[in-house]
């Protein structure tokens, strides 16, 4: 089990940290070269969407990633991730991966707002501890996607086959709880 976390700006040393803890094998990605290693699984961290999506087009890493996700490889996306795989942005022109059918409202509270900690129904998980920073939300999912949360009548963690996309930060509070790595990691391994 080998999960290649996106490192090139902003929280992705804590998903590293947590899919250690779980026994599996997690690799920075940072250049074209660590994208063309087998991969079971990709973690697209939260920071600056529009950094981040700058940083892989100038890196070659863009297109390479595009295809791995379209062509079923599993993703968890989380904030900043979660608007890098939006196929609809309501409050922005610049799409980036575009590999999910959801509409995604950036920085939703406005940019200093939409920072918070609540605890709500995942899944089929329970409650999960949530850590929500400058957060987006999805407005809308188009056919085939799973509602996974919602907070405040907003949806806040959503599924599209492989793809796992989370308006909050999970990462962020691993010592309360691993199990939303842990659905993810049996994404990965359910091939
Ligand atoms: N608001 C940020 C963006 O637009 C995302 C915030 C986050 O990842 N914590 O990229």
């Amino acid at each position: 089990m080998k999960i290649g976390v996106l490192a090139l700006q902003g929280a992705f040393i804590e998903h590293v940290q947590a899919l250690r803890q779980l026994g599996a094998e997690a690799v920075e990605l940072r250049q074209l070269p660590d994208l063309e290693q087998p991969l079971d699984g990709i973690v697209l961290p939260g920071g600056e969407s529009t950094v981040q999506g700058k940083l892989l087009h100038e890196l070659g890493m863009f297109a390479p990633l595009q295809k791995k996700i379209a062509q079923g490889l599993p993703v968890l996306a989380t904030c900043a991730g979660m608007i890098l795989l939006a196929e609809k942005l309501t409050n922005d022109s610049k799409l980036h991966l575009a590999t999910m059918p959801i509409t995604v409202k950036r920085n939703a509270y406005g940019r200093q707002l939409g920072s918070f900690f609540t605890e709500a129904e995942f899944g089929k998980l329970g409650k999960v501890p949530m850590t929500f920073i400058r957060t987006p939300y999805i407005d809308s999912v188009g056919d085939g996607v799973e509602v996974l949360a919602a907070v405040d009548e907003h949806i806040v963690a959503a599924q599209y086959g492989k793809q796992l996309d989370l308006a909050f930060h999970p990462e962020l509070d691993v010592a309360k709880s691993t199990g939303i790595h842990e659905y993810f990691v049996s994404l990965c391994v359910a091939k």
